[in-house]
């Protein structure tokens, strides 16, 4: 076989196949351009997802008859000027966002430079350039792509539908216009005005793009080390999403969704917030260009830090400072419990042998005859002695007789305490059994769920009065297209205008208490993750019996010795009732065996 040069047009497709994988990515490199144009105002409109029609339209410095010719050859850039890539300061550097685009599409360009006698317009068809005509365009440069992917049809065949190419392309001005608050943006889909930005502070800007609760609930981030500043706003651990989409990180102004950086947030997150919930962050960090490489990923999307650790830990032990100062009272730790339960019990061990750990030495001394060696030690005692002799109220415990003898024949046993009123004791033939009843009422809700749906028989129950829950245009839309889906699970929504829904029955399950407003909220954000229905289906059943454990028996709730039997007769007859929805498991089952390896006895 011979080896032949590819043709430029196929090396542009090539290219654009990595850079431009969807109508966001285009988008993405158009604006770009724009900001490194030095725009204050950029326009976008889009039609059906992109596909059919893009239109960005700037006021930046424009371009002359012969920048407008070279732009559209590949590798050609104004952005390098001193061919040093360890030095780049605009979003672009390598001269192959317009012809890649233009290999793929038809595309036509209108410009005006100052330093120009007229404005230009070119037209290119799947990479085939017109020559330059004269034209009557103001100040800047408009680009308007039309049929996106005719010229490589495969390519076009990936594309999703026109809603999920619109939020696609909406979180990408999010997240372009969030590291550009000077520039005024806006952008419509179909006609219709999603977006209208003016120029503003930065933290107005976050407020606007994020909610205005955002702010209220946010830290905020200051930290400069050396030549690295990390500054921006991070949510407190109660304020948090279902997924990570809405954490907006930024490397010297260029938006990123770099994995290092996304790690250490969860990182720094970790003791504070359940592995399925998600902060809410926008940060920005600067650093001096020759520290971080840009040049590592097709859509920039991706950085590398030549001192990936430092950053690492500059971002983790600057939010981690801001969580003991401000969220402080929201923090609760989570560890596996029975790594807690052995570590708990060697430490033990170790106590009681060294000498100087006083509470064991005063209880060994109380149960024993007073041989105290000084005065403050005979307090101690003493104080032991007075106290009474209750449990503290977190302990309250429910003693239940072993007279049920059969029951403990029974894989779950006999129920014979709850603790904490939210742990179940029982007691089986072998050992014991430790039951989270909250964490096993939401797997028992959710089998109960994915039953009824198979048998197509959710019980549904009307609202007397419709609640009326306010979204932006996008989300409603996206949220009314799954309509018909949510109506099988129970769940009856409506438009109500174009910035909100209503939801007029809920399914039975959830009882009358449940937050409606966050149960939708919950259910878009899993639809703008997976984005499919079928994925959707166990995140919905999910959603439904996490909240409709907040309605009945969930930890706080004290039950009867029946009611708790009943739970664990009910946890057997159900299949996987052995873990709840996240992978936690419901009860830890101890034999004896372990048990008396726990106390060393084996
Ligand atoms: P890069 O941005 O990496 O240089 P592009 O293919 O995106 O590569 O753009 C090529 C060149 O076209 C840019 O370097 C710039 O000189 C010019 N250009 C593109 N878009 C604009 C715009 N909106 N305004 C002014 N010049 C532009
Ligand atoms: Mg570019």
């Amino acid at each position: 076989m011979r080896i032949r040069h590819l043709p430029d047009t196929l090396i542009n497709q090539i290219a654009a196949g990595e850079v431009i994988e969807r109508p966001a990515a285009a988008i993405k490199e158009l604006v770009e351009n724009s900001i490194d144009a030095g725009a204050t105002q950029i326009n976008i409109d889009i039609h059906d997802g992109g596909k059919s029609y893009m239109c960005v339209a700037d006021n930046g410095f424009g371009m002359n008859r012969e920048e407008l010719i070279a732009c559209l050859d590949r590798h050609a850039t104004s952005k390098l000027p001193d061919n040093d890539l360890l030095h780049i300061e605009n979003l672009g550097f390598r001269g192959e966002a317009l012809p890649s685009i233009a290999s793929v599409s038809r595309m036509e360009i209108f410009t005006y430079s100052k330093d120009d006698r007229s404005a230009w317009q070119i037209r290119v068809e799947g990479g085939k350039k017109s020559d330059p005509m004269p034209s009557s365009h103001p100040s800047g440069t408009k680009i308007e792509i039309r049929d996106l992917f005719f010229a490589t049809p495969a390519r076009l065949k990936f594309l999703k539908t026109d809603r999920s190419e619109n939020m696609a392309i909406k979180d990408m001005i999010l997240r372009l216009a969030m590291a550009a608050p000077h520039i005024g943006f806006t952008l419509q889909f179909d006609g219709k005005k999603n977006l209208n930005l003016s120029p503003s502070s930065q933290e107005e800007r976050l407020g606007l793009l994020l909610g205005r609760e955002f702010p209220q609930n946010a830290m905020p981030i200051l930290a400069v080390r050396d030549t690295i500043k990390l500054e921006g706003l991070a949510s407190l651990p109660t304020y948090n999403k279902g997924n990570a989409l809405s954490q907006y990180l930024f490397v010297n102004g260029r938006a990123v969704k770099d994995r290092l950086l996304l790690g250490a947030l969860k990182g720094a997150y970790c003791d504070v917030l359940a592995r399925d919930r998600y902060p809410v962050a926008a940060l920005f960090l600067t650093l001096s260009p020759e520290d971080v490489d840009v040049n590592v990923h097709p859509a920039k999307a991706e950085v590398r830090f030549r001192e990936a650790a430092h950053i690492r830990g500059l971002l983790v032990s600057t939010i981690r400072h801001a969580l003991l100062e401000h969220g402080g009272r929201s923090a609760s730790s989570v560890q596996s419990p029975l790594q807690n339960l052995i570590t708990q019990n060697q430490s033990r061990v170790n106590q009681e042998y060294t000498p100087q750990t006083l509470p064991y030495h005063t209880i060994e001394y109380a149960s024993g005859a007073p041989n105290h060696r000084n005065q403050a030690m005979a307090e101690a005692v003493q104080n032991i002695y007075n106290a009474p002799h209750t449990l503290p109220p977190s302990s309250k415990c429910e003693i239940i007789p072993e007279e049920n003898n059969n029951i403990k024949d029974f894989p779950l046993g006999a129920a014979r305490a709850q603790i904490h009123e939210n742990y179940i004791i029982s007691q089986t033939n072998d050992g014991m059994v430790m039951i989270d009843q909250h964490a096993a009422h939401e797997r028992l809700v959710y089998e109960r769920f994915k039953r009824q749906f198979s048998e197509n028989n959710i019980a549904v129950q009307g609202l007397l009065t419709p609640e009326i829950i306010e979204l932006d245009p996008l989300k409603t839309e996206n949220l009314l297209s799954y309509q018909d889906d949510l109506k099988a699970y129970g769940l009856d929504i409506d438009a109500f205008g174009t910035q909100a829904i209503s939801v007029s029955a809920i399914p039975a399950l959830l009882g009358g208490n449940i937050d409606i407003k966050r149960l939708i909220h919950d259910i878009i954000d899993e639809i703008e993750d997976k984005g499919s229905t079928k994925l959707l289906e166990d995140k919905i059943f999910e959603i439904l019996s996490r909240r409709a454990c907040h309605g009945s028996i969930r930890s706080g709730r004290r039950m009867s010795a029946d009611e708790m039997n009943h739970l664990l007769r009910d946890m057997e007859a159900t299949p996987l009732s052995g873990q709840c929805n996240h992978g936690r498991p419901t009860y830890i089952k101890l034999s004896l065996n372990d048990i008396e390896k726990l106390f060393k006895r084996r």
